[in-house]
């Protein structure tokens, strides 16, 4: 073959050229305008899917990308800074990802099988898994057994609201980055905060100034200056940080849904309901880490165009066992008859309140995140 170039082969590979900078163009991160055919939320994650199938021993590119993923939630140590993660398919590769397929109930085998990376690029919250390489979200460790097979976590060190800050208010403070109004915002936290109300002894109110506030909540964009960026639609969604720092923050760019159906919006298969995800980011608030029930509030992953905001009896228990039970409390039985098909199992009422002991073997999960 020779080594000179058609013109048409230039014409070609230049158009190529063009429609790759347009597809992946950041700045076609909102429809307005758009090419139906262009999908404005962009999946920072979709590369992943070309990783299907491998295993230890290979070497593919993107292999680093991913080692990036499995360091930000906790699964590898961070690479050195002098150097990237490579593209091999290492023995730490290899039980990181075994780890990870542990926490998400999935066949530990090591290999990026397809419903590994189907869980891989699923929409999450930015809290790590694991923190200071312990994860609680493994259904058969020490510290789970101890909570009598329970499966949700505490921040290490279990940190928690103390007995004298049981009436916490919260602040929205940064909302010039989202269209949602303001009052369908207060509306949709105060929900949220009312399902941890209901089952414990803690109380939330809104208050308009964030000197005045426990906890403040706002949207932001990209790199927000806490260390951990937001990454544009779908990957991480949000992150908030174990108490008492109080802060929730929300990605800007998610298409979220905050009013009607989640299921019915039509944002390209990217619409997350916000309150969903409100009261998972409240149980970070409170001090519990991620589940590995795949029910519970706390497990970190959320699909796209669905609804979860009923507490499971996972997270009635993680909270409790930090904050008591509300002397009103009856039962997790929700209020829509369309998600209340679970129910409390036999231990639900059980006192499994943790001691300073008990506290200090929950070697928790989470941190925050790593977002
Ligand atoms: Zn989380
Ligand atoms: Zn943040």
């Amino acid at each position: 073959m020779g080594a000179s170039t058609s013109p048409r082969l230039v014409l070609l590979v230049a158009v190529a050229t063009v429609v790759v900078v347009f597809v992946v163009s950041p700045v076609m991160a909102f429809p307005t305008g758009l090419p139906a055919t262009v999908n404005p939320f962009p999946n920072p994650w979709s590369a992943f899917q070309n990783l299907s199938g491998c295993h230890a021993g290979e070497e593919r590119e993107g292999l680093g990308k991913l080692k990036d993923y499995l360091s930000h939630f906790g699964y590898l140590p961070p690479p050195p800074s002098s150097s990237p993660y490579g593209d091999a398919f290492d023995d730490a590769l290899e039980a990181a990802v075994a780890a990870y397929q542990r926490n998400f109930g999935l066949n530990a085998t090591g290999e990026l099988d397809t419903t590994t990376v189907e869980q891989m690029v699923a929409p999450r919250c930015g809290v790590a898994d694991v923190i200071n390489g312990t994860s609680t979200m493994d259904r058969n460790s020490s510290a789970a057994a101890l909570r009598g097979r329970h499966l949700y976590s505490y921040f290490p060190g279990g940190p928690m609201w103390p007995p004298f800050r049981r009436n916490l208010r919260y602040a929205i403070t940064a909302t010039s980055a989202t269209s949602i109004d303001r009052a369908t915002l207060s509306a949709v936290f105060a929900r949220a905060f009312s399902r941890w109300a209901a089952a414990t002894t803690l109380k939330f109110k809104e208050v308009a100034s964030a000197s005045d506030a426990d906890i403040t909540i706002g949207f932001y964009s990209g790199d927000h200056g806490d260390g951990e960026a937001f990454d544009g639609p779908l990957g991480t969604l949000a992150h908030a940080f174990s108490p008492t720092d109080g802060r929730f923050h929300l990605d800007a760019a998610e298409a979220w849904v905050a009013n009607g159906d989640v299921s019915s919006a039509s944002s390209f298969g990217a619409a997350v309901d916000l309150e969903s995800v409100a009261v998972h980011e409240i149980g970070h608030l409170l001090g519990l880490g991620h589940s590995s029930v795949p029910d519970s509030i706390m497990y970190p992953t959320i699909r796209t165009g669905s609804r979860k905001v009923e507490l499971e009896s996972d997270d009635v228990l993680g909270i409790q066992s930090l904050y008591g039970t509300n002397p009103n409390f009856r039962s997790v039985t929700p209020t829509s008859p369309s998600t209340s098909s679970r129910e409390m199992d036999g231990s639900a009422g059980a006192d499994i309140r943790p001691g300073s002991g008990f506290v200090g073997l929950v070697v928790a999960v989470v941190l925050l995140l790593a977002l």
